[in-house]
């Protein structure tokens, strides 16, 4: 059975946690026939009083749509619900695109247990916060056959923002949602940390976020240089050397050290720098980190 023999303004979505609903939400007000279904009830008050199908079992709701979205907690969930058997068979001939996050290798197995199936599957990654589905700033990015991508892009559409088809690899969403947490976590974990070290020393967490701003500006143009550094094997040091910039990452401790506070995420940093300068390259920059970690 094909797809194109469903209605192709139906959708469904499995999973009615924050990104679940917001997801709903937004098909909804694009006018899409929204089916909705989540493992414990109650979660689909507010869809329903817009418009939403409630469907009371998995198979129903994937039954009821060319397409259904899956945005759980991660692919333990997302198994759970698509590999019961009734449901596996209802979406035989329909397509899946699983929005939860995971990793590229959950990603692939998905992709395979689909195909075995005869499922049409894309997997995919959301790059933003919930509130951002359904307006321009929210980014997805979408892997598997361009041909079920290119039949529902419409759809996905009525999600808002960027949708970015990375290729036919079914990994490749995963594979940038890893990369890009990674990104997004231990910088986020540096501030956390920041704002412990400042505020040991009587600055607030508002008198230091303008200046936390600034450096999160000068990171953009440095995230590019530094992706050809990576990519091309050149690790000029000329403007900040590995060795001056150990030094200050050992401030960074001593300074939390003397109030206590763990630095165990700056030692981790500033003992990969000092691998670096140990293994003769003082004189680069570094992101020659990038090859200490991946060995090539
Ligand atoms: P959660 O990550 O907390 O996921 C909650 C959903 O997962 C609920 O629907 C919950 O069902 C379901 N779930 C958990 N375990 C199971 C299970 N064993 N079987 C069936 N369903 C299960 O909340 P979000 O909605 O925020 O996130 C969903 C996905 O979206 C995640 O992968 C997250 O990483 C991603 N994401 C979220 C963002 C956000 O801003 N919230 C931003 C970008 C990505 P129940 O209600 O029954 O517990």
């Amino acid at each position: 059975m094909s797809t194109h023999t469903h209605d192709p303004a139906t959708v469904t979505v499995l999973g009615l946690g924050p990104m679940g609903r917001a997801l709903a939400g937004a098909f909804l007000a694009a006018g899409l026939a929204t089916t909705v279904w989540n493992r414990t009830p109650g979660r689909d008050a507010d869809l329903l009083a817009r418009g939403a199908h409630a469907a009371a079992t998995a198979r129903e709701a994937v039954a009821a749509s060319a397409l259904t979205v899956v945005c759980v907690v991660n692919y333990d969930a997302s198994d759970a619900i698509l590999r019961e058997d009734d449901v596996t068979a209802a979406l035989k001939g329909r397509t899946v695109v699983n929005l939860s996050a995971d990793t590229p290798a959950r990603a692939r197995d998905t992709a395979a247990w689909a195909e075995r199936h005869g499922i049409r599957y894309l997997d995919g990654a959301i790059m933003t916060p919930a509130p951002s589905i359904g307006t321009p700033d929210a980014v997805f990015l979408h892997s598997g056959p361009r041909e079920v991508y290119d039949e529902h892009r419409p759809v996905l559409a009525a999600l808002g923002g960027t949708h970015t088809h990375l290729g036919e690899n079914p990994s490749r969403a995963a594979v940038y949602d890893i990369a890009l947490l990674d990104v997004f976590w231990t910088a986020m974990a540096g501030y956390a940390h920041a704002l412990a070290v400042a505020r040991a020393e009587g600055v607030s967490g508002r008198e230091l976020a303008p200046f936390a701003q600034g450096i999160a500006a000068i990171l953009p143009p440095l995230f590019e240089e530094f992706a050809g550094d990576a990519d091309d094997g050149t690790y000029s040091g000329a403007i900040n050397p590995i060795t001056s910039a150990a030094s200050t990452m050992t401030h960074v401790v001593h300074a939390s050290e003397a109030h206590g506070i763990d630095a165990t995420l700056m030692r981790a940093i500033e003992g990969q720098a000092r691998r670096v300068i140990a293994l003769g390259h003082g004189d680069d920059g570094f992101i020659r980190v990038t090859d200490l970690l991946s060995r090539r």
